[in-house]
């Protein structure tokens, strides 16, 4: 709160208290508080709230010290000043919706600003609108104002001074400082005497404060509500607000605003005339009869009064209670049993100084006694040990139900079953170890049993215990009573009261609701109020309430108990907590809560973000989940709520946008991959470019390369030819040498050969004519006129000669001053004019040198092939013969042409390629070789 002063109280909308302050406006939903201040909401004017009213609408008019303000969704708005209408002292919603205003004159507000209302011009100290006005003026004069008419209400006395008016069904009460009056027709009727300091309507139910208390009229009776001194320290009340759980909150001038609701539960203890603690309970015809530490009590509802004395039963604590058929009234007690029987106690000596944990009445008549150290029999004459139980001497006994035959024993140290006089018990039972302090059988026959610490355990009629799946609902495990009651089976234990709905007994996890929890006692068993157990009769019903007996007397628990609500959370605000300029929610603080103003702090809070965080967040009892940095996108929070020991509620949720950063829109996201792509296939155009650049250079560069080998080759090849034409070419005469001749005369045999298969037959003048020239006496020439006329002379003589020859003709210089003319196609016959012609052309290149000496030739001629027959191919041995012809000629006295003419037969027989001239000479001799001197021109 932010200030203690409470001026007014209002419910908005959605169930949240509008408190008024003398330092602002505050609203709570039972555990937050928001406060609205000038300081943040200039509109207010001022920190001080007079009143507050919330229109039908869920607008809250606010009136302050300077301003006139309305509220709607978190906005103020100033609708009115206090320099123009005066201070308001009263606001108030007409049955149309419409808000009026007390000022310096009546006003009200049209949908759009505040109209002063022309029907009334007198002062107005206070209002109350309904299907009409009631204006108070300063005089306390009341006035009805309906329509156009106005209808004045007369005063018993002097006018009393107006606090505060309200109207239930047309009629109006007004608090005054001398009482609540009412009006009645024109005439108001004082209803109370004291004076009056608020009052409220909820229906047709008026409440009002006085200083007695908190009072209400319902019809025509007046009930007490919350009594002064029942308030305690929170006095000086200014205010009231009433709801529809007939709860409601008091103002104070000095302590704040407080909640008030009648509990469902009361503790009924010493104050009420009960002793401290109570042990067992027993309904009787006129009240509940039940046991204390001093003696036994009787009583209803809240007022009880001891009937049995501490010193008429042994030890005086009364343990344990039966009423019996025949009317007998059976106290176990700590020390012992006592019967009363016709109002005379007798105390059964076979129980003396034994602690009596449960009695119960079997369907015989018989009484059995459940006790500290075994399980007791009365027979209707005597008390002995039951029979077949002599197990269980010396062992405590707790509890006792009859069921049919089976008589179902709850001791501290197991469950047993007595039949048919024989005591079993079931070794495997989970209950076989298991203190029991209470047993129950169902309506429909099933058996509950109540363990101290394992919760409780159910049997159907045939089947085997289970166990109440309780480990996630159940405040504690110990159960210590139990009853069924009205479809409910009620369980007391030392953390308070709770139920199950008889029809989820046997659910996986049945609902459970905590009625009573006694929650402040925690610490340490020996301070536990409630509840007590460990034997029958320790829980009850009677006269519509359960009572419990427990270490403050009893507790009473009205069984009518408001349906089970599951708490409703809500989301109230989102709040971009984000630090940066922008909002874009990504720092969130979601607000949410359960409007409760009773036990909101044992509410627990569950929430997620969808899809953010798809699995609940235990919260506590928090109420506010924060996010960071939250990624953009829509989201549903969702939030529930339970009970401490509830079920979840139902889910709210709120979508919730986050907004992007620019770097996470999608834009952005397009805008760096088109980059990046662009990037890319720059890179891409680049290396491509560089490639391409490389390849036409080195494509160039090949070129260039193959243009120089090509250049380089064909000048080798050009060089080769030059080479080769100089390797078969004579430099001095220009004439073609002896090593062309051997590569040439294959061509021009082959070509012969081709000639004389194609002539089908041989021409005998068509042969190759060998023609061997040597230069006679040339060695004096070179002697005579150096060797420089030698060379000129060989170059002319060779000119001369090829001057002599035939285009087809081939003519060499094969060696020093010897020539050798090979001419196709030759005739024999001929063979001496062209040796004549060759000699005329070596004494012309004489005479052209001018020498003084006649120039000769001597020249051997022959045809080749040398006969018809002979092979075309052994051209070296007609070679051969030319030079014998040439030396023939030599010796015949130069100047002169020799011819062979060879024996046909002599060559058929003649194979051998080469031949001396040794050898032609003797075959010469035989006759075989014929040569002969061609004429010559001129004989030396
Ligand atoms: P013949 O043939 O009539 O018996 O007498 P010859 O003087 O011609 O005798 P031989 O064949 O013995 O001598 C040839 C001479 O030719 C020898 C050599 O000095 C000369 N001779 C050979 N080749 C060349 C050449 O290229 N230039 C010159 N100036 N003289 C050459
Ligand atoms: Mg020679
Ligand atoms: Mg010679």
């Amino acid at each position: 709160m932010p200030q203690v002063t409470v001026t007014s109280m209002a419910r908005g909308a959605d169930g949240r208290m509008w408190i008024g302050t003398q330092n602002g406006l505050a609203r709570s939903d039972g555990q937050a508080m928001e406060v609205y201040q000038v300081n943040e909401f200039p509109a207010l004017g001022s920190n001080w709230i007079k009143l507050i009213q919330v229109a039908d609408n869920g607008d809250l008019w606010v009136s302050t010290l300077k301003h006139l303000v309305r509220w709607r969704d978190g906005r103020f708005d100033v609708m009115a000043q206090r320099e123009q209408i005066g201070e308001v002292t009263a606001l108030s919603i007409d049955s149309s919706g419409k808000l009026w205003v007390a000022a310096d004159r009546l006003w009200y507000f049209d949908g759009v600003a505040l109209v002063q209302y022309d029907q009334w011009q007198g002062s107005v100290r206070t209002l109350v609108a309904g299907a009409n006005v009631w204006v108070a003026n300063d005089n306390n004069e009341i006035t009805k104002l309906t329509g156009s008419a106005a209808e004045f209400l007369s005063w018993p006395v002097e006018p009393l001074v107006v606090r505060q008016m309200a109207i239930i069904k047309q009629r109006l009460w007004v608090a005054t400082s001398q009482g609540l009056y009412r009006s009645n027709g024109k005439q108001l009727e004082r209803m109370t005497e004291s004076p009056v300091i608020a009052l409220t309507t909820f229906g047709d139910a008026l409440w009002f404060v006085s200083e007695q208390g908190v009072f209400v009229w319902r019809g025509d009776h007046i009930e007490a509500q919350l009594l002064t001194e029942e308030a305690g320290n929170f006095t000086l009340i200014s205010t009231i607000f009433v709801d529809e759980n007939h709860a409601f909150w008091l103002g104070s001038q000095a302590h704040g605003a407080r909640y008030f609701w009648r509990a469902s539960y009361a503790q009924i203890s010493t104050q009420d005339g009960l002793s401290e603690s109570s042990w067992s309970l027993l309904p009787e015809k006129n009240g509940l009869l039940v046991g204390t530490n001093r003696g036994l009590f009787l009583g209803q509802k809240d007022e009880f009064k001891r009937v049995v004395g501490a010193n008429q039963i042994p030890g005086g604590v009364g343990y344990a209670l039966l009423r019996d058929s025949s009317g007998r009234l059976w106290v176990g007690t700590r020390e012992g049993l006592a019967v009363q029987e016709k109002s005379l106690w007798r105390p059964i000596k076979e129980l003396r100084g034994q602690q009596v944990n449960s009695l119960l009445e079997l369907q015989s008549g018989d009484i059995l006694i459940g006790a500290a150290r075994g399980l007791y029999r009365w027979d209707g004459e005597r008390v002995g040990v039951l029979a077949g139980t002599q197990a269980l001497v010396g062992k405590s006994v707790r509890s006792l139900l009859e069921d049919n035959s089976t008589l179902w024993i709850g001791t501290e140290n197991g469950l047993k079953e007595w039949r048919v006089g024989e005591l079993t018990s079931a070794t495997l039972s989970p209950l076989a170890q298991e203190f029991v302090p209470a047993l129950l059988q169902l309506q429909d026959g099933r058996v509950l049993a109540a363990t101290y610490q394992r919760g409780i355990f159910i049997k159907s009629l045939a089947g085997p215990w289970r166990s109440l799946e309780l480990s996630r609902g159940l405040p504690t495990q110990g159960a210590f009573g139990l009853f069924e009651h009205d479809g409910w089976v009620w369980i007391s234990n030392g953390d308070g009261v709770q139920r199950i709905p008889v029809d989820q007994l046997e659910a996986k996890n049945p609902m459970l609701q905590v009625v009573y929890f006694d929650e402040g006692q925690k610490l340490g068993r020996s301070r536990l109020r409630c509840c007590n157990g460990g034997g029958n009769g320790r829980a009850v019903i009677d006269d519509g309430y359960a009572w419990f007996s427990s270490l403050a007397g009893v507790v009473r628990i009205d069984t009518n108990l408001p349906e089970v609500k599951v708490p409703v959370a809500k989301v109230r605000k989102v709040l971009d907590v984000g630090k940066s300029e922008s909002r874009l929610m990504k720092d969130l603080e979601v607000h949410y809560s359960v409007l409760d103003f009773r036990n909101a702090q044992q509410i627990a809070y569950r929430y997620r973000m969808k899809p953010y965080n798809n699995q609940w967040q235990e919260a506590g009892d928090r109420r506010i989940a924060y996010y960071t940095n939250l990624p953009p996108g829509p989201f549903v929070f969702e939030v529930q709520a339970k009970q401490a020991f509830g079920r979840w509620g139902p889910v709210a949720s709120a979508t919730i946008v986050v907004e992007a950063y620019y770097y996470e829109t999608l834009w952005f996201k397009c805008l760096i991959a088109a980059l990046v792509l662009i990037f890319l296939y720059g890179i891409f155009r680049v290396r491509t470019f560089s490639l391409r650049t490389r390849s036409v250079y080195l494509a160039q560069e090949i070129q260039a390369r193959t243009e120089q080998l090509e250049t380089m080759n064909s000048e080798l090849e050009r060089v080769n030819k030059k080479l080769h034409l100089a390797s078969i070419t004579d430099p001095l005469t220009g004439l073609h040498n002896r090593r062309f001749m051997t590569e040439q005369i294959g061509v021009e045999l082959a070509r012969m050969k081709r000639q004389r298969q194609q002539q089908q037959q041989v021409q005998s003048n068509n042969v190759l004519g060998f023609f061997l020239i040597d230069l006679d006496w040339f060695k004096h020439v070179n002697d005579r006129y150096g060797h420089g006329v030698g060379d000129m002379l060989l170059a002319e003589t060779a000119s001369n000669l090829k001057k002599a020859c035939r285009e087809s003709d081939m003519l060499l210089r094969w060696g020093g001053e010897e020539f050798l003319l090979l001419a196709p196609d030759s005739n024999p016959s001929e063979f001496s004019r062209i040796a004549d012609r060759l000699r005329r052309a070596v004494a012309m290149a004489g005479e052209k040198m001018g020498l003084p000496q006649r120039i000769s030739a001597s020249i051997g001629c022959v045809p080749h092939p040398l006969s018809l027959r002979s092979d075309i191919d052994n051209w070296t041995f007609t070679l051969a013969l030319a030079d014998y012809c040439l030396y023939q000629a030599k010796a015949a006295g130069r100047n002169c042409s020799v011819t062979a003419v060879v024996d046909d037969e002599l060559l058929s027989t003649y194979r051998e390629a080469k031949i001396t001239s040794t050898e032609l000479s003797s075959w010469r001799d035989e006759g075989r070789l014929n040569v002969r001197v061609l004429e010559s021109l001129d004989t030396p």
